[in-house]
């Protein structure tokens, strides 16, 4: 400390003094409602741009502020869970989404408008879902290469079974992972016989995989856009 602070005769720069670093509660230096040196605050000034009800800067709150469109604040853009108006499953203005309402239209398993799912919803007349239109595999009525209900050739249709085995070795691994998991915390013993059925399955589509035909099951995934590299992180030798 300096003498002359001693004496207190502090050398003030705005709120502070230069040589001790005493804060007075004149000459602060306001940027909006804080200063911007000792950081005090006073009730003017506040910035309520992001939040009506709470100033971004200094955090002091303010009742009854915002100007409700809706859910949504057209001051702030801050939104509240009431008010919303809803296009089917979704709020127009904020986004926010409902169980109710959804759009099965272009599947019925699969809202088209927020992604929401269900299951055993599709009306299967064949290889065709008679509400939505989607096929499935393994149910198609061949015509030559063709499918008489549906169009799909032959080889799309290999690749669809392809895509099908994927997800099905996916989950089986996922399954298979967890039991070793559990297995090595000591839990696993019960599991045991899960985890070998999983095992023959895991094996029987590999089988199912392998005799596709490599050449003819590159190409056509490659035709389908799916990368090799998503079936060698599968595990899956073609
Ligand atoms: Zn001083
Ligand atoms: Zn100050
Ligand atoms: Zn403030
Ligand atoms: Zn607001
Ligand atoms: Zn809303
Ligand atoms: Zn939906
Ligand atoms: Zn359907
Ligand atoms: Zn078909």
């Amino acid at each position: 400390m300096g003498l002359m602070c001693i004496f207190g005769k502090h050398i003030w720069s705005g709120c502070k003094c230069s040589t001790c670093g005493k804060i007075r509660d004149e000459g602060h230096v306001w940027r909006g409602c804080k200063c911007s040196i000792c950081s005090t605050t006073r009730d003017e000034g506040h910035d309520w741009s992001k939040d009506c009800e709470s100033c971004i800067r200094c955090k002091a709150p303010r009742k009854d502020a915002h100007k409700w469109y809706g859910c949504k604040c057209s001051a702030c853009r801050k939104t509240r869970d009431e008010g919303h108006k809803w296009v089917g499953c979704k709020c127009s203005t904020c986004g926010k989404t409902r169980n109710e309402g959804h759009d099965w239209r272009k599947d019925c398993e699969l809202c088209s408008c927020c992604g929401a799912s269900r299951k055993d919803a599709h009306q299967w007349e064949g290889c065709k879902c008679s509400t939505c239109g989607k096929t499935r595999t393994g149910a198609h009525k061949w015509d030559g290469s063709i499918c008489s209900v549906c169009g799909k050739s032959r080889d799309d249709e290999k690749v669809d079974v392809i895509i099908a085995r994927l997800g099905e070795l996916d989950t089986l691994l996922g399954g298979m992972l967890l039991i070793m998991d559990l297995a090595r915390h000591g839990e696993g013993e019960a599991l045991r016989p899960q985890a070998k059925a999983f095992k023959e399955e895991y094996m029987s589509i590999r089988t199912i995989l392998a005799n596709i035909g490599s050449d003819e099951a590159k190409a056509a995934l490659k035709k389908h856009g799916l990368s090799l590299q998503y079936m060698e992180t599968s595990r899956i030798k073609l």
